[in-house]
């Protein structure tokens, strides 16, 4: 029962590297956040030791007694949070989620719709590569070549041309809401399934500041860690009952063995938060802080400014930088901020003439910042500082200084070591 710092000194030195390199930069990749202490306790804790194979009041195993009152619990919640009759918290991940949810709904063969992966789709949405590609027959809707906006004039085509068994509403970078109730429609119409994956925008629609996809889809997916600010993980939502017990079955025994129930009672926390007016506040202000950086990076302005925006702004966490008008590419900028310390990645956008490594474009995102505090003053800042940083002749110590007056005054999970 040694600390880890004698056990493992060599891991001990990435835990307290890591929180280091979380205090020292501005955390702006769009699926991250910073989870509350409380969840840190929960991933922690001797709820790891326990096998719990099945469902609460079914279970494989003895001595369940205490976390199925933590699994109940965070079924409640995500329940109660999303307005959903169903709700499965067992998903170790968000792709685990998106492969029970395809087993649910689909067979291997049957046709899925969905976001190109080039136009800010995910992997499980059908990538070749991924399960989702090799199981079953992908096609795919992109974005208008021009507004850079999911038309849903050519879902519709496609739909009728292809007869997908499913229809997929989701993405990881796409800038806009989606039209849950064309979605609908075009799935009634050629007879499929809707599934919405709202990884990315989970923790706004729990917020109420983003339409819900619930009262539309026959299924809705989602990680818990990127906007709902939670620990790692997947879960899976329905407004009713209909699809129950097929989604219990193809997430266990169907893609897991025993559930990570330290990670389900954090989830069951995380739902708990979300549901209070500090997490809507800290939303408004990821919502207003991506707002004002899609602003300032397309401002016309001698210092600062002059980045081209994907879609010509936001409505949701992140902001898509086009660079294929810019001298510098998606690789270069991704250094270049790194250097300044902001952490972002850089990504294809639609249409990319850069290869996939290199890129002409970064996804920028507001979620971490707002946890740790920031408002629309800091946000002002931060953006100033990434078009600067993406000018030829950049200060990059002047910057760097300026980062770090941000993080010092923002200081993040004071008093832990590691
Ligand atoms: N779905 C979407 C839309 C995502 O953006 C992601 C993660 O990036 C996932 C699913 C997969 O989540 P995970 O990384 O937890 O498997």
């Amino acid at each position: 029962n040694e600390p880890l710092e004698v056990v493992d000194p060599e891991i001990a030195a990435v835990l307290e590297l890591e929180l280091g390199r979380q205090r020292d930069y501005l955390e702006m990749i769009a699926s991250e956040n910073f989870v509350p202490r409380a969840i840190l306790q929960s991933q922690g804790s001797v709820l790891t030791n326990k096998y719990a194979e099945g469902y609460p009041g079914r279970r494989y195993y003895g001595g369940c007694e205490y976390v199925d009152v933590a699994e109940q619990l965070a079924i409640d919640r995500a329940k109660a949070l999303f307005g959903a009759e169903y709700a499965n918290v067992q998903p170790h991940s968000g792709a685990t989620a998106n492969a029970a949810v395809l087993a649910a709904i689909a067979a291997p063969g049957d046709t899925i719709l969905g976001l190109e992966l080039a136009h800010g789709g995910h992997l499980t949405h059908g990538m070749k590569l991924n399960f989702s590609g090799k199981l079953y027959n992908p096609v795919a809707y992109g974005v208008d070549p021009t507004t850079f906006l999911i038309d849903m004039d050519v879902v519709h085509e496609k739909a009728l041309e292809t007869r997908p068994k499913v229809i997929i509403a989701g993405w990881s970078a796409y800038p806009r809401h989606l039209d849950f109730a064309a979605f609908r429609s075009i799935a009634d119409e050629v007879g499929a399934m809707l599934w919405v994956d709202m990884a990315h925008f989970a923790g706004l629609v729990a917020a109420g500041l983003h339409p819900s996809p619930v009262p539309y889809a026959d299924v809705v997916s989602t990680t818990v860690h990127k906007t709902l600010a939670g620990p790692r993980s997947g879960l899976i939502l329905a407004r009713d009952m209909t699809l129950a017990k097929k989604l219990n079955s193809n997430v266990f025994p169907g893609q897991q063995g025993g559930p990570l129930m330290h990670v389900i009672a954090a989830k069951a926390t995380a739902f708990k938060l979300a549901g209070e007016p500090e997490f809507k506040e800290r939303q408004e202000r990821t919502l207003r802080g991506a707002s004002i950086l899609a602003d300032r990076l397309m401002a016309d302005d001698s210092r600062a400014g002059g980045v081209d925006v994907l879609t010509g702004g936001t409505d949701v966490h992140l902001v898509l930088a086009d660079l294929r008008n810019s001298p510098i590419n998606g690789q270069q900028a991704e250094d270049a901020l790194h250097a300044v310390g902001i952490t972002v990645n850089r990504n294809s956008v639609p249409f990319d003439p850069r290869p996939p490594m290199v890129t002409s474009g970064l996804r920028i995102g507001t979620p971490a910042l707002a946890t740790r505090g920031f408002g629309d003053e800091e946000f002002t800042v931060v953006a100033d500082v990434i078009a600067e940083a993406l000018k030829p002749d950049a200060d990059i110590q002047a910057l760097r200084a300026r980062v770090r007056v941000l993080t010092e005054a923002f200081p993040l999970y004071p008093g832990l070591q590691q």
